[in-house]
Parts: structure tokens; sequence; C-alpha cells
């Protein structure tokens, strides 16, 4: 790619994000996510069951961790970084796991579960627009294969923890879906698994990804300490102004040097 195409896909990002993405989810978080979302949970079939917030009396948020363990393999994975600020702040998470990025990263799924944390279901990678698409069969099988590889994981600790902080295998078994995208026949198929399938998303999000691109679009010379903090300040602050009492909170685990990482440590320091 020539600099003078590079700089002008980032002044594209760019762009795209000033007009459309930052204005949509100051508008979105203004308003409430709770309450733009009531409508899917209501209206929309396959969505209905889906859990977005919980209920409680007690103030505290649910932290889900997308795209887990890391997409671009174990030498980029921040996951030590997650697990020690969780620790930090006595808090557990619930880790998305994508089945194909687990393969050399078992150690490190094994330290997250030692400290109390969870595994749902991911599918086998976060692709868009490929499960929905998939035949009912084949979606079947694809989804039984990604829990199938999570139980071993569960099963494989269970056999080298003690037994009396062990929290067993998880029932109902939390699926989210790939980009969030989810049919009524990927629906009718978690319905009939053999262990009760929840579909959860949430009601704490930016869309980090979109917020983060200006920065990820920069040489990494180019990167500007100041202008990552100003990125993650925003996207700290979206989360913190959307988090209240039973809220579930979605973050993205991908890999080191992506500016959203940062903003997820950074929002977990912030929130406490
Ligand atoms: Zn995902």
């Amino acid at each position: 790619m020539t600099e003078t195409s590079k700089k002008t896909s980032c002044r594209k990002v760019s762009l795209t994000n000033q007009i459309v993405v930052k204005p949509f989810w100051r508008a979105a978080t203004r308003f409430g996510i709770r309450k733009l979302t009531r409508p899917l949970h209501d209206f929309v079939g396959p969505y209905k069951d889906t859990l977005i917030h919980f209920e409680t009396t007690a103030p505290v948020v649910a932290l889900t961790i997308d795209d887990g363990l890391s997409r671009g393999g174990p030498h980029v994975s921040m996951v030590q970084d997650v697990l020690q600020l969780l620790k930090e702040y006595d808090a557990t998470a619930t880790f998305f796991m994508c089945t194909d990025y687990l393969k050399d990263q078992q150690d490190d799924v094994m330290a997250l579960m030692k400290e109390g944390h969870e595994l749902g279901n991911h599918m086998q990678e976060d692709l868009n627009m490929h499960y929905c698409r998939l035949p009912k069969e084949e979606f079947k099988k694809q989804l039984q294969d990604a829990n199938q590889v999570l139980e071993e994981l569960e099963q494989r600790h269970q056999q080298t923890t003690d037994h009396s902080v062990s929290t067993g295998t998880r029932n109902p078994r939390w699926f989210q879906a790939p980009q969030l995208i989810l049919t009524s026949r990927m629906k009718e198929v978690m319905d009939d698994a053999p262990i009760p399938m929840q579909h959860v998303l949430g009601d704490c999000y930016c869309d980090d990804f979109q917020f983060a691109q200006d920065m990820d679009s920069k040489n990494q010379e180019d990167f500007d300490a100041d202008q990552c903090r100003a990125v993650m300040n925003e996207i700290g602050q979206v989360l913190l102004t959307q988090a209240q009492q039973g809220s579930i909170a979605i973050f993205t685990c991908q890999k080191e040097d992506f500016v959203r990482e940062h903003s997820m440590l950074w929002s977990i320091s912030c929130k406490g």
C-alpha cells in the first residue's frame, strides 16, 4: 500500500468515526442501551430469551470478555494482565471463548478457571455472517464441537483443582452469538442442546473497535500517547455512563498493542 492510500484510508475511518460512530454511541448512551435493546428482547423472536441485564438488588455488574482468549495467539495475549487486574479488584468474569483461538493457550485457560472465572461459548471464531448462514445440522455440529472443547477444558480443570473450590461444569452454558447475530434457526438448535444454553448480550458496551480505529490505522512510530489516552478516556466514559445495577458489560479480549485492550484495562480500573 502506498503512503497516499494509507493516509486516505486513515482519513476515511476517522471521518466515519466523527460523523457516524461516535455520535451514535454518545446518543445511544444518553438514551440508555438497556432501554434501546428492550424492543429487541420483547419483539424480535430469536432474542426473546436473551439476557441483556440481570435482576439484582446488589450494586454489581457482570463482566463478560468477548473473543477469548487472544485472536492473535499467545505471543500477543494480554490475558495475564487482565487476570491480574481482575484479581486486584476481586472481580470474576465470563470469558466468551472462540475455540479456534485456544489451541496454544490451554495453560492460560487453566489459569483463568483457577482464578474462578468461567467460560462461555462464542463458537470457533467470531466470523461475520457465517454461523447464521449455516444449514441447521452444520450449525448444530459446530455449536456442539465448541461446547465439547469447553467441557474438556472444564473437566481438566476439575481434575487438577481442589474440589472444595471447584465450581463444576456450568449449567446453563452461556452463549454469545458471533457478531451478536442470532437467527431463529440458531436459537432452535440452542434450545435443543443437551445442556440448556442461554444467549447473552449486554447493556454496557462501546463500539471500542471503531473508536480505536483512528489509533490502530497509525504507524507505531506515529502513536501519540496523549491521543491514545483520549480514546481510552472516551471509551471508558461511555462504559461508565452506561453501567448500572445488574448491567452486563461487554469487553473484547484481543491482543497487545491494540488500543481497545488498554481501554478495557483502563475501564475496569476506573470501575473498581
Ligand atoms: Zn466476539
